[in-house]
């Protein structure tokens, strides 16, 4: 059921068993999982059904860290979310990325990685990937010409990537919400405050606005807050009436540790025998690859060196081509291209990228890259977490 917030009389109250705030990947996911139970979910989003600058704006904030990309552009304030443009590359974490380790500052989380494998198994049909697979050895049994390189596993091994359509949560999970009797879809219903009870210790109700200056409040037994990294922070901190340092940040913590994947060019790999050398594993062509690999450092040799998590991921080059990292080969123009494509239902030959050249490399430019929580491909990605 759909209910545009600003249709309400000023000052209703909706309430529910289950609150979730923010319908993006997570409160979507979420959502999916209770229709059909006689649970009440309200699902509040700030934006509407489609993108509105208006909302959009409300993301806009002023970066004082390192240089980063505009906070108002980064990410998407509507039904869908940030999956409405994101770019659908699906890994796991590793063991040691939950292990504390004395070389990275405030690392070690209370849970264990495989904590997360039956998560992660139902978050695959939700993201439309193929099946909860991560080695190696199980794609090459799905196609023999997929053969991962004789790495030493002492010091490296095969990490793979799916790809994920990539999934618009807004548009492909659209119908199922909206028609789902026990889960209130509120569209432009922006939580601008957690009201706690008067011992801090459990949520008494939310403020929710509209940009039409309507005022509405919402309740729930239980509450989820699903707004992107950024928003959750910026929300507890926000909510600071009765806790002036914002809610659950006793050991201001709250809005710390932001995490981004980095993603840089890593240098040149040259094989010593290109032609016997079967590299077929390791490409890729956007909107047609359903899973590939990318070179990663083994937990022994993080440990040994001192260093983070990464993966490598690899691109055809020529022996005087400039190293480049995965978004510098993707220009605007081609990212344009195989947007068109996708829209169009992929129909012709797919686009083709500097990526996924069909001859095989006799140098490979490696792209080193580091991940924030669950993410991302093609670049050094740092699992540290923290
Ligand atoms: C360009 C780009 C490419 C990316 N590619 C990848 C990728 O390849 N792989 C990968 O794993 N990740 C990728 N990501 C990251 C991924 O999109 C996000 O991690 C993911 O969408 C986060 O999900 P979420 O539900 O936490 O937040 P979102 O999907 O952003 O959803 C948050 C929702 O909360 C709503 N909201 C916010 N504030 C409020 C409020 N106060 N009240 C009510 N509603 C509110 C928003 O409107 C939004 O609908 C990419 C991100 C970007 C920007």
């Amino acid at each position: 059921m759909h209910i545009d917030a600003r249709t309400l009389p000023n000052g209703s109250l909706l309430e529910g068993d289950l609150c979730i705030i923010g319908a993006g990947a997570a409160g979507i996911s979420m959502a999916l999982e209770w229709i059909g139970s006689w649970r009440k979910v309200l699902l509040l989003e700030g934006g509407g059904l489609e993108y509105e600058a208006a909302t959009q704006d409300l993301y806009r904030g002023e970066n004082v860290g390192l240089p980063y990309y505009p906070l108002q552009a980064a990410r998407l304030h509507y039904f869908g979310g940030t999956t409405g443009h994101w770019a659908g590359f699906c890994s796991t974490l590793d063991p040691i990325d939950f292990e504390r380790r004395d070389w990275v500052p405030h690392s070690g989380w209370p849970i264990r990685r495989a904590a997360l494998d039956p998560f992660y198994a139902r978050a695959q049909p939700v993201l439309e990937l193929g099946p909860y697979e991560y080695a190696a050895s199980s794609w090459q049994q799905r196609d023999p010409s997929l053969v991962p390189l004789p790495l030493d596993p002492g010091v490296a091994w095969t990490k793979m990537w799916q790809f994920s359509t990539p999934t618009r949560f807004g548009t492909r999970y659209r119908d199922a919400i909206v028609g789902a009797p026990n889960v209130h879809l509120y569209t432009h219903a922006n939580v601008c405050e957690l009201d706690p009870n008067e011992s801090l210790t459990s949520v008494a109700g939310l403020r929710v606005r509209t940009l039409d200056g309507k005022e509405h409040t919402a309740r729930a037994a239980h509450y989820v807050l699903a707004c992107c990294s950024i928003q959750n922070a910026r929300l507890l901190l926000a909510s600071n009436r009765r806790a002036p340092a914002g809610l659950g940040n006793a050991h201001d913590v709250v809005g710390r540790y932001f995490m981004e994947h980095l993603e840089m060019p890593g240098g040149h790999l040259v094989l010593a025998n290109p032609e016997a050398a079967n590299t077929k594993m390791y490409a890729i062509q956007f909107g047609v690859t359903k899973a590939r690999g990318e070179l990663a450092l083994s937990a022994a040799a993080q440990r040994e060196q001192r260093i983070l998590n990464a993966t490598v991921s690899l691109a055809p080059g020529a022996p005087d081509e400039e190293a480049k990292s995965t978004f510098q080969q993707w220009t605007p123009e081609l990212v344009e291209a195989i947007r068109e494509w996708i829209a169009h239902g992929r129909v012709g030959p797919p686009i083709t990228s500097p990526l996924d050249r069909s001859r095989h490399p006799t140098r490979t430019h490696a792209s080193h890259s580091a991940p924030n929580a669950t993410r991302w491909g093609c670049r050094a990605r740092d699992w540290s977490g923290g």
